[in-house]
């Protein structure tokens, strides 16, 4: 779906496809450089970041495998409750093995802390993050994320993954949405 097609749904287009498709190839280089030759897992977090990863992987100059994990920490609101809880844990033991975490969007920090801290709990090599989104001012707790794609401001934000209520997730690029799609 292209921003055209929202109606008058989207507010305004924050970052573009291509903007998007940009970044990951930089970081994918970046990426690479870090873990080539290395048993690096990358591990998605289920359901924002599939573009993410989709992308990113495609985007690395050699192979490495991927799993999963699903958490809740939303429902269908906008606001972070802090509450994290494992719907879906990986398929992979990760004893021993270098694990990069791949996120749409760390916005209080505090899924992905606490995502993180799970993690490491299992004896891997080494835990770090990448996340095609930041929030500066909407962190909670300092978290130190390897690689980010963009800083945005502290709104709301859908497309390229990222849903309002599992709506708006296959729209090519980032933006905010209309304020009568929450009304
Ligand atoms: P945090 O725990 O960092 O506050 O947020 C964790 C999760 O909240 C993210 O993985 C994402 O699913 C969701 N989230 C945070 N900010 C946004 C946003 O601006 N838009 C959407 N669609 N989801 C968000």
């Amino acid at each position: 779906m292209d921003a055209a097609h929202m109606g008058g749904d989207l507010e305004k287009v924050l970052i573009t496809e291509e903007e998007i498709q940009r970044r990951l190839e930089e970081l994918a280089a970046e990426i690479w450089a870090e873990y080539e030759g290395k048993d690096v897992l990358l591990v998605g977090v289920l359901k924002g970041a599939v573009m993410v990863i989709a992308d990113l992987m495609r985007a690395l100059p050699g192979t490495a495998p991927m799993d999963w994990m699903a958490v809740s920490s939303y429902g269908s609101g906008t606001k972070s409750s802090g509450v994290v809880r494992i719907l879906k844990d990986l398929d992979t033991d990760i004893t021993g093995r270098h694990v990069l975490i791949v996120e749409d969007i760390v916005d209080s920090g505090l899924t992905l802390s606490w995502i993180r801290s799970n993690l490491e709990s299992r004896s891997p090599a080494s835990v770090e993050i990448c996340t095609l989104l930041r929030k500066p001012e909407a962190a909670k707790v300092d978290i130190d994320v390897r690689w980010v794609g963009f800083d945005i401001p502290n709104e709301f934000v859908v497309g390229y993954g990222l849903d309002y209520d599992e709506q708006y997730r296959n729209l090519r690029d980032v933006g905010t949405l209309a304020a009568h799609v929450y009304s």
